[in-house]
């Protein structure tokens, strides 16, 4: 029913929905409305499929409209249910980086990296089935490439970092960056008066520091005034979030330095990961229960740890 999924609606026709991936308000989908058409970007998995057209049926709109979904990059809490979404909207281009393109064309090597780093059983429980996207449906995306929806312009931006087949994508009618991972994660249960709590998310394998902040500082030459996350929704205030992010990353990279050569490596990455998260979100305010904030950030600080460690396993 689809009053049961969650959809905030922001101004400028764009409403993240509420993939229904792993906890509530983890990942987005967002659908941007313009008055000749709509575009879908970020897909979840394939069970959000469902949930993404009932929104659009809610709003008044047929699926029909959809000329346009676009991945910011493809890993499978964005682009894992593209495949399926795709055989559903058939008016849609699929618009993802040219490093991404071929694994959403021939899926295989991306599902099986991905029961690598999730396992079987949870790859089986999370994503299912992974259907490949006909090669002529496929678009994608250089630096500086801008492509409209309806009429509205949105231009893309190469944002290595979190991996390298990310790009961002900028909306210029309400000056805001479809940010992916590029820009950390930040869930609204640990909004507080201080504003949004955000961190980074270091997810494997292609994480590198300093070109995540190479990315970040990119993204800020355009002032924004809006950061829509996958993770989960819009977060304003955007220049102290950018300092708090790239000082998180920071704090990470020394973190993985100090264990690096620790016998229980991975232990203490995530320990020390966890503790810094219990500290800020207490520092920030947050009154949720040090139990709720471990369980909120939990999934988050294993996959982290994973990713800091191929970089540490890799880094030349
Ligand atoms: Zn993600």
């Amino acid at each position: 029913m689809s009053d049961c999924i969650t959809a905030l609606e922001y101004e400028g026709g764009i409403v993240a929905v509420d993939s229904g991936m792993v906890q509530p308000l983890t990942a987005a989908c967002y659908l941007l409305e313009t008055d000749d058409a709509l575009a879908l970007i970020e897909v979840g998995n394939n069970a959000s499929a469902e949930r993404i057209l009932k929104i659009i049926r809610s709003r008044g709109r047929s699926p029909d409209e959809v000329s346009h979904i676009i991945v910011t990059h493809v890993h499978l809490d964005h682009a894992g249910g593209a495949g399926e979404l795709m055989a559903r909207l058939p008016n849609a281009q699929f618009v993802v980086h040219p490093y991404g393109a071929r694994h959403m064309i021939d899926p295989s090597r991306l599902e099986a990296s991905a029961r690598h780093v999730y396992g079987d059983t949870a790859f089986d429980a999370m994503y299912g089935t992974l259907r490949p996207i006909a090669v002529e449906r496929v678009i994608t995306m250089e630096e500086g490439d801008s492509l409209a929806v309806g009429g509205r312009p949105l231009v893309f931006m190469d944002s290595p970092g979190h991996a390298r087949h990310h790009f961002c994508i900028w909306d210029e009618q309400t000056r805001g960056w479809f940010a992916g991972d590029t820009f950390g994660l930040s869930y609204r249960d640990l909004d507080t008066p201080n504003g949004p709590f955000i961190f980074p998310t270091t997810t494997p394998t292609q994480f590198n520091p300093q070109v995540l902040i190479a990315s970040i500082d990119r993204m800020m030459e355009k002032s924004p005034e809006n950061m829509y996350l996958t993770h989960f929704g819009r977060v304003q205030g955007v220049p102290q979030m950018a300092s708090r992010l790239k000082t998180a990353i920071r704090f990470f990279v020394e973190l993985a330095e100090t264990y690096a050569n620790e016998e229980n490596r991975t232990e203490a990455i995530e320990a020390g990961m966890m503790d810094w998260l219990l500290a800020g979100t207490r520092k920030h305010g947050v009154t949720l229960s040090e139990q709720q904030v471990r369980e909120r950030v939990h999934h988050d600080v294993v996959l982290n740890t994973q990713g800091i460690e191929f970089w540490l396993d890799h880094r030349g």
